[in-house]
Order: structure tokens, then sequence, then C-alpha cells
């Protein structure tokens, strides 16, 4: 086998792949935007690949039969459209390329899907999606799909933000330190809403990220460091792995992936 990690699509052979004979595939989901003066593009994708494959790696480590499909960088970014190359499909498109990995993986035998979120702006679509399927699909007759996102346990995060800021510096820091300018760290600015009523947590809108974040990154990123974002990846990918150890050790029944109905019927 040389150096190829078994569970990793990307770097294997056929004949590796056919003694594979997978239980459960695991489909990161990322993303290529702008992520302020400190980060790359690639930031969304570079975390949820490292994820993905981190998780697969410990999964299969400890027995499971879980194999990495390659990460699509391309999602969801409407709302950062004022910024430069902020790489976007429609969320119909996306709904779409979902559905049609999922038939592909169905046609391979796949019964188990873990599709691992790395973009925050995929999540509405990727449920949205989770439901299509389910309205396509007779229970039993298609794949079980589940989407996967683990926010930073308490603790670890000083100043957080919801976009480039200190948990996504500290784990690129980690991931691939020669492409963060950490000489321009600093306090990134967040735009304020106008009208109180629309910052109600009832409400929803798409916000217009040149006004939320101007500078395409918001927050304090300070605080950031490689250690940090050390402990952020490996929580990620031993939730992730736990996971697949589970899903992959798991026996298809027809309630799955519940217990066996209990007995509705009544003895009088
Ligand atoms: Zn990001």
């Amino acid at each position: 086998m040389g150096k190829v990690k078994p569970g990793i699509l990307e770097e294997m052979t056929i004949d590796e792949v056919r003694a594979f004979d997978a239980e459960v595939v695991v489909w990161g989901i990322g993303s290529t935007e702008p992520h302020g003066p400190v980060l790359p593009y690639g930031t969304d994708y570079w975390q949820c690949d490292a994820t993905a494959r981190r998780g697969v790696v410990r999964a299969n480590d400890q027995g499971a039969c879980a194999l990495m499909y390659p990460t699509l960088p391309i999602a969801n970014n409407a709302n950062f459209k004022a910024f430069p190359f902020a790489c976007r499909i429609a969320p119909r498109t996306l709904m779409q390329v979902i559905l049609d990995v999922i038939e592909a993986l169905e046609q391979d035998g796949i019964r188990k899907i873990v599709l691992l979120n790395g973009h925050g702006g995929n999540t509405d679509t990727i449920r949205a999606t989770l439901r299509e399927h389910t309205h396509r699909r007779n229970r039993c007759e298609g794949a079980f799909v589940c989407m996967a996102f683990y926010p930073p346990p308490p603790g670890i995060i000083e100043n957080p933000s919801d976009h480039g800021g200190e948990g996504e510096t500290s784990r690129m820091m980690h991931l691939q330190s020669e492409l963060v300018h950490s000489e321009k760290l600093g306090v990134f600015p967040i735009g304020e809403i106008a009208l109180d009523t629309l910052k109600d947590p009832g409400v929803y809108f798409v916000q217009p990220w040149e006004l939320h974040v101007p500078l395409s990154a918001g927050g304090d990123v300070r605080k950031s460091t490689a250690a940090k974002g050390e402990k952020l990846i490996n929580h990620s990918a031993d939730c992730l792995a736990k996971l697949l150890v589970e899903l992959s050790a798991a026996e298809w029944t027809d309630t799955f992936p519940f217990k066996p109905s209990p007995d509705t019927e009544t003895d009088l």
C-alpha cells in the first residue's frame, strides 16, 4: 500500500478502492471566498478538507470503513458578491449537485453518507437538500444522509466572530501558516444593522456581507494561535471520526437509524 492512507479516494487506485469496499462516505462541502487581509480565499476549503481527512484516517484506525470523497471547493456565496471572485453557484444548483452526488454514491452501493459542512453560507441549502432527498426517496429505498458541522468547544476562542475571525485564523495558522499574513492581525470592523427589530434572532434575512464585514473578515483576531487551531481541527476530526465509526458499524435495518419500532398492538 506504500504511503497511501486507505479511505482517501483521491489517493487510492481502483484495486485499492475495490478491496476497501466502503461502508460510509464523508463528503466535505467547502467554499472559496475572501477572508479579509490575513487569510487566503481557500480557508473554508482547507479547513473542511483537513477535518474530513483526519476524521476518516482516525475512524479507519478504529476499525471503520469510511471513504473520503473529494471536497467541493465552490458553493453558496451570494451574500459575498460585492467582493471580487467570491466563488459561487446558486443555492438551487448546489442542491442539484448534492442530489446528483448522493445518487452516484447510491449507485456505488453506499447507504450511509455524511455531508461535512465547511461554510456557514451552505447550511440552509444543505438542510433543504436533505428535505428534497427525503421527498424523492422513500425510507430505506435510498441512502441515509446527514450533515455534520462541529462548532468550537467552549474555552478555546476568546473573541468569536462569524467570518474570518480568531477560530479560522487559528486553524489556518495550524494548517497553512505560510499563507497567513500575521503582520496584519488586528480588529476588523463589523457593520451595524440600523433597524432594531431586524436584530431579533427570530427574524431572518440575507445580509449583504460587504456591509456586515466590510474588510471581508470581522472581529478581533489578535489572539489567534496555531495551538488553538490544532485543538479546533482535532476536536472536529475526533467528533467526525466517532460518527463515522458508529455509522460504519451500524447494521442496516428497515428502521435505520432508529431502533425497531415498539409494538403498538394492544392486547385487550
Ligand atoms: Zn470561512
